[in-house]
């Protein structure tokens, strides 16, 4: 007779039946008491194999240590702990059944594992909850793959490909920002522009190769000797051009005769052994009131073209005179 009252339901069948979800429940003792079709599928052990068995003892390759003080302090905390695929890729070694797990070879895992209660309400065992996130471990994969390489394409779009200091496109929006923040923070902000000396009758001496082996020396050297916070970027041909921030014109005079005289002293030798004498000249003024990003370099263009017509291998200084 219906009494009009709501049973209990039981619900072993449905989860015993999951596909979905591992289920694993095991009690003090770490002996299974329940391990339903999802678990049988992936490991390939029934659960008349498992049932009644301490769980290590079945599979060994469990991390036992981590895995049993889980267990341990759900039960005697009685709350659920959280295991994420990030930290942890797996508990059970699984094979991954998706299409999308090409190179790996195992199932990514996300668990849960919670307290279980008798009828009396005492918590006498622990459920691990497994669920299959190998999908989702893939696609963070691939998409974590494809901004890599969005980095690297945009740091490439930025460098000379023959020297690998930064290119023309880098340097005409690097100086606009240094200009701003320059401004912004009342702080000097000085620009050179270098030129090799002569550079044509090095090539005609050495062959193109042996000049192209000249600018990757020639522009390693810029790197070596200025600052993180310095830009070296190819103007083009055998002209650079250094953004220097943070630093005087005074300094950064002193700093560009230092490179001038490096240069001159460190010959450069090429592929076939030969030594080839580098020189270069040199024009460096710092930002003043009312220049734009146009003048700035106009100015600077104008004083290495003065080191050129004064007889080469020079620095020339901005003084305000012009
Ligand atoms: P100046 O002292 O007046 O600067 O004389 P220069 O010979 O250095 O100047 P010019 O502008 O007449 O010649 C520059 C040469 O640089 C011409 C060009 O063929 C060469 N050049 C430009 N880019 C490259 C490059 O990538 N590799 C090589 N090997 N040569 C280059
Ligand atoms: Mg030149
Ligand atoms: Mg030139």
């Amino acid at each position: 007779m219906d009494t009009g009252q709501v049973r209990p339901l039981d619900f072993t069948d449905i989860v015993t039946n999951l596909l979905t979800v591992g289920i694993v429940v095991v009690d003090r003792r770490f002996s299974v008491v329940m391990w339903n079709r999802f678990m049988e599928l992936n490991s390939n052990v029934r659960s008349e194999e498992v049932l009644g068995k301490n769980l290590f003892e079945v599979f060994p390759e469990l991390n036992k240590n981590w895995l049993e003080k889980k267990i341990r302090s759900c039960i005697v905390l009685k709350t659920a702990s959280h295991s994420s695929w990030q930290q942890r890729p797996y508990l059970f070694r699984f094979k991954a059944s998706t299409m999308m797990a090409q190179d790996n070879e195992f199932m990514y895992q996300n668990a849960t594992i919670f307290p279980v209660r008798e009828s009396s309400g005492q918590v006498e065992g622990a459920c691990i909850a497994i669920q299959d996130v190998t999908e989702l471990a893939e696609a963070k994969r691939l998409l974590d793959l494809s901004l890599d390489q969005a980095l690297d394409l945009e740091e490439s779009s930025q460098r000379d490909s023959l020297t690998g200091v930064y290119n023309r496109r880098y340097f005409d929006e690097q100086i606009t920002q240094e200009i701003l923040t320059s401004r912004r923070h009342n702080r000097p902000l000085a620009l050179a522009m270098i030129d090799i000396d002569h550079f044509k009758s090095i090539n005609d001496k050495y062959g193109h190769a042996g000049g192209d082996a000249v600018l990757r020396t020639f522009a390693a050297k810029l790197r070596d000797m200025l600052r993180g916070s310095d830009s070296v970027c190819r103007y083009g041909g055998e002209e650079f051009a250094l953004i220097l921030p943070h630093i005087s014109l005074e300094n950064a005079g002193a700093l560009m005769e230092r490179l001038r005289k490096s240069v001159e002293n460190s010959p450069v030798e090429i592929e076939n052994g030969e030594i080839v004498q580098v020189r270069m000249s040199v024009g460096v003024a710092s930002l003043r009131d009312g220049m734009t990003p146009g003048s700035f370099v106009k100015i600077v263009d104008d004083l290495l073209y003065e080191s050129k017509r004064a007889g080469r291998n020079r620095v020339t200084c901005f003084t305000g005179a012009r």
